[in-house]
C-alpha cells in the first residue's frame, strides 16, 4: 500500500455521500490514461517482487515473543541512513554470502510502510530486468533487505517472513509495546486500535469498512479438530458480556460459531504478509493477455505456498491467509451479502472486494465466451461512460466491475478540484479492489508501462524460498508468452479452486481444475520446443488445441504435482517440464542454469510432497512440541520456539551456513536440500535432528 498524502479524512457516512464523485472523477481519470496510454509499445519487460516482513521482538531466554509496533521509527532510521539514501547506490558484498551479487549496480532495496504497525515491506531499488542473469540478483537482493532491516531495529526485534503472527489477538500481551484492546477505530475485542499504522488512511480504511458492513468485519476460521480438542469447541478467548461498544453485541448475535476461530477486526486479515510479484508487459494487449493466462495460477500458486495454520494461538483447519484477508475487508452491507432485500444499495454483490478476480480482459480470441463470470457484476453506468471514451466492451467491463465499490477512505481536500494529470481517485478504487491480479495501467506521472501483478503467494521462511517462487513465477510468465500458453478455464473454477486451495495440506489431498492442452496448436517441431515427443519420460501434448472441444472437456481436476511436474498419461504437460523447455529453447549459461535448477527442484518437490509446505512445517513443529496437547492450542512458548526456529534458520540463510546441527524439527522436508553455492549440496539437519520442537 503505497502512502497518500495527509488530509481530512472522511468518516463512513460522509465518505458514502462523496462516493459518486470519487467514482465519476477515477472514470475521467481512468480514461485519460487509456487514451494517453492504449498505443504505448515496446514497454521492458521489467519486473519487480515485493517481501513483506513481521517485526517481532524476541529473546531466547525471554518466555514470550511480541509484535513489534515500532513500523514508524524503523522507517524513519531506514530513511535517514545516508547509504541507503544515495541514489543509485551499490548492492554491497554481504558477509559470508556464497551466492555472488551479479550486478554491481543495482539500487539499494527501498522499505514501505504496510497495514499492520508491526509489518515492513521491502522490494528491489528498481524493477527486474528481463536478462537472465538478472534473477540470479534476486536472492541476494532478498537476503540484503532483511540484512539491512535488521541492521535499522533494536537487537532483540527482528523481520520474519511469516505470513501471520500465531498469536495475534491471544488473551494477554502480544504486542509491544502493550495497549489493551479495543478502540473507536476497530472496536474489537481481541486487538487494540494500536494495532494498524496510525497514518490516518489505515485506522479510516478499518473504521469505514467496518460502518458501511454496519458491524464488526467476521473473520472466522474453521477450528482444526485434533484428538484432544473438545467437540463440539467454542473458541474460550470470545467474550459474549462485553458491552464497551455497540458492535460488542454481534458475538451476541451469532457472530462467533461453534467450532471457528473467532477475529473480529481487518489486522487479522490485513496483518497478513504475502508475496507479489508486477509484471511490465511490453504494450496493453501483451498486459491483457498475462493477466488472463496468470490467473488461473492463483490458486495453484496459493496451495504451493500455503503458510498459515494458525490464527490468534490456535490450530485452524486451513492452510492459507486468503479467505481471512477477504473477511477482514469485506465492507458489503446485509443487503449486498443478500441478508436483506435490496432496498438503499444498488445490487447483491458475490465475493468480497478482496476476492479472487471475476474478469478475463484479454484480446486474444481463445478466450470464450463461456470462460466469463455469469454472476458479474457491473456498473452499467461506468461501463457506458467508457465505452463512450473509446475502451474497448472487454476491459470496460473490468473496470466497471472494479468500479461497483465505493472507496472507502476520502481525503476532503481532494475534492475540489478534479486533476486530469493525476489518477488519486481511479487508484482509490482500484487499490482497494484486492483481486488475485491486478491489472496496472501506467500511472500518470512517468514513463511506466501496463502492468499486471500476480498477488496470490503466501511469504514463505527463507529468502531462498521467496525468490525460488518469484523467479518460477517469472519464468513461467516468460513461457506463456514465448510459447503462446492457454490456460483458461471458466473462472468460476478458478474461484472454485481459490476454495480448495485453503483446505490443509491441499497441495496433495485436493484436486484443481486445470486446462488440459495448453498449447495454441498441435506443436510441431519448428514452432515450439515442445516437438520431440520421444524423449524419455516426455509428456508432451499429444493432440491438437482442439478449438471445438466443449468448454467443460478442455479441463480436468489435476493435483499440484500434475500441474506442476506433469504426468504420463495426462494431456498436461506440468509448468515445470514447460519452464525447462522455455530454458532449453534459450541461451542461459550453466551457471545460471544451475541456480534455477535449485529454485524449479524446490517448488518440483513441494508439489510432489517429497518437501513440505511452510504450512505443514508450521503444523509438524507445533505437533512435535513437547508442551503440545493434541488440543490445537499454540500457547506463548510453543510460539516463541517456533519463531525463535524461524529467526535461527534466517540468521543462518544470512551468513551462508547450511542447516547442519540446528536441530529444528522437519527442517530438512522444508528445505531440503540446501544450497550453499551451486552444486555444493549440504543437507538441512544432517547431524542434530530432533524432534523437540526447539531451537538449539
Ligand atoms: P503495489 O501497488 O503493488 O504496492 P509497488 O509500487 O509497491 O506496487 O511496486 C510493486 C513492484 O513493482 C515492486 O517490486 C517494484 O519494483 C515493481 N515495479 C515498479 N515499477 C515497475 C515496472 N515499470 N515494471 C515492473 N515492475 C515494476
Ligand atoms: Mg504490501
Ligand atoms: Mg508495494
Ligand atoms: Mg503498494
Ligand atoms: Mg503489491
Ligand atoms: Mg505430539
Amino acid at each position: 500500500m503505497g502512502l497518500l498524502a495527509l488530509g481530512t479524512a472522511l468518516e463512513w457516512p460522509e465518505a458514502k455521500k462523496r462516493a459518486y464523485q470519487v467514482r465519476e472523477w477515477g472514470i475521467k481519470q481512468l480514461l485519460e490514461i487509456w487514451n494517453k496510454a492504449k498505443g504505448k509499445e515496446r514497454d521492458a519487460l521489467l519486473w519487480g517482487d515485493e517481501v513483506e516482513y513481521l517485526v517481532v521482538t524476541y529473546s531466547k531466554d525471554e518466555p514470550r515473543v511480541l509484535l513489534s509496533l515500532r513500523q514508524a521509527e524503523i522507517l524513519k532510521a531506514l530513511a535517514a541512513d545516508k547509504d541507503l539514501a544515495k541514489e543509485g547506490g551499490c548492492v554491497p558484498a554481504i558477509q559470508g554470502h556464497t551466492t555472488t551479487a551479479k550486478s554491481k549496480s543495482h539500487p539499494l532495496p527501498v522499505f514501505h510502510p504496510e497495514f499492520g504497525r508491526f509489518m515492513l515491506e521491502a522490494t528491489p531499488g528498481k524493477p527486474w530486468g528481463i536478462g537472465f542473469k538478472e534473477l540470479l540478483n534476486v536472492e541476494p537482493d532478498m537476503k540484503l533487505r532483511r540484512k539491512i532491516a535488521k541492521e535499522h531495529m533494536l537487537s532483540a526485534e527482528y523481520p520474519i517472513t511469516l505470513t501471520t503472527f500465531p498469536r495475534i489477538g491471544s488473551p494477554g500481551q502480544f504486542t509491544y509495546p502493550f495497549y489493551p484492546p479495543s478502540g473507536p477505530r476497530l472496536r474489537s475485542q481481541f486487538v487494540p486500535d494500536e494495532i494498524a499504522n496510525p497514518h490516518i488512511r489505515f485506522p479510516t480504511l478499518a473504521a469505514n469498512i467496518r460502518s458501511r458492513r454496519g458491524r464488526k468485519v467476521q473473520v472466522n476460521v474453521p477450528v482444526f479438530h485434533d484428538k484432544n480438542t473438545p467437540n463440539p469447541w467454542k473458541d474460550p478467548t470470545v467474550n459474549f458480556d462485553l458491552h464497551n461498544w455497540p458492535e460488542d453485541d454481534d458475538e451476541r448475535n451469532g457472530a462467533a460459531p461453534v467450532d471457528y476461530i473467532h477475529m473480529d477486526a481487518m489486522a487479522f486479515g490485513m496483518g497478513s504478509c504475502c508475496l507479489q510479484i508486477t509484471f511490465q508487459a511490453k504494450n496493453i494487449t501483451e498486459g491483457r493477455q498475462l493477466y488472463d493466462q496468470l490467473s488461473p495460477l492463483g490458486p495453484i500458486m496459493l496451495a504451493l505456498t500455503a503458510a498459515t495454520p494458525v490464527y490468534k494461538g490456535f490450530l485452524a483447519n486451513t492452510d492459507v491467509r486468503w479467505n481471512q484477508i477477504s473477511r477482514a475487508v469485506d465492507c458489503r452491507t446485509p443487503e449486498e451479502l443478500g441478508e436483506r432485500p435490496l432496498k438503499n444499495d444498488r445490487w447483491r454483490i458475490p465475493k468480497s472486494r478482496y476476492a479472487s478476480n471475476s474478469t478475463y480482459i484479454s484480446t486474444d480470441p481463445r478466450l470464450r465466451q463461456e470462460y466469463m463470470d455469469p454472476d458479474l457484476v457491473i456498473d452499467p453506468e461506468i461501463k457506458a461512460k467508457l465505452v463512450e471514451g473509446g475502451m474497448d466492451d472487454r476491459l470496460a467491463t473490468h473496470f466497471a466491475h472494479l468500479f461497483i465499490r465505493d472507496p472507502i477512505v476520502i481525503f476532503e481536500e481532494d475534492l475540489q478540484e478534479l486533476d486530469l494529470n493525476k489518477t488519486d481517485h481511479f487508484e482509490n478504487i482500484q487499490s482497494t479492489n484486492w483481486q488475485h491480479m491486478r491489472f496496472k495501467p501506467p500511472p500518470a506521472e512517468n514513463n511506466i508501462g501496463w502492468r499486471v501483478e500476480f498477488r496470490s503467494m503466501e511469504i514463505q521462511v527463507t529468502d531462498f524460498e521467496n525468490a525460488a517462487f518469484s523467479v518460477f513465477m517469472v519464468l513461467v510468465t516468460r513461457a506463456i508468452l514465448s510459447f503462446d500458453l492457454n490456460f483458461y478455464i471458466p473462472i468460476k473454477k478458478v474461484d472454485e479452486n481459490m476454495e480448495r486451495a485453503h483446505v490443509v495440506d491441499s497441495v496433495l489431498k485436493e484436486k484443481f481444475y486445470f486446462r488440459k492442452n495448453p498449447f495454441p496448436q498441435r506443436p510441431s517441431r519448428a514452432n515450439t520446443a515442445f516437438g520431440d515427443d520421444s524423449r524419455p519420460g516426455s509428456a508432451m501434448p499429444s493432440r491438437p488445441g482442439s478449438p471445438g472441444l466443449p468448454v467443460d472437456e478442455e479441463y480436468e481436476a489435476m493435483t499440484i504435482d500434475q500441474i506442476v511436474n506433469g504426468f504420463p498419461d495426462g494431456d498436461f504437460p506440468g509448468l515445470i517440464p514447460i519452464v525447462e523447455s522455455y530454458l532449453d529453447s534459450v541461451n542461459v549459461d550453466v551457471e545460471t542454469r544451475c541456480q534455477l535448477a535449485t529454485y524449479l527442484e524446490l517448488i518440483s518437490k513441494r508439489a510432489s510432497g517429497e518437501l513440505d509446505t511452510t504450512a505443514r512445517w508450521i503444523r509438524n513443529f507445533v505437533d512435535a512440541h513437547p508442551r503440545y496437547k493434541n488440543d490445537s492450542v499454540v500457547d506463548e512458548v510453543m510460539t516463541h520456539d517456533l519463531i525463535g526456529a524461524v529467526i535461527a534458520v534466517g540468521e543462518r540463510e544470512a551468513a551462508g551456513k547450511n542447516f547442519a546441527g540446528l536441530g529444528i524439527h522437519g527442517l530438512p522436508r522444508l528445505l531440503g536440500r540446501f544450497r550453499g553455492g551451486c552444486g555444493q549440496e549440504t543437507n538441512g539437519e544432517r547431524n542434530g535432528a530432533s524432534s523437540s520442537g526447539t531451537v538449539d
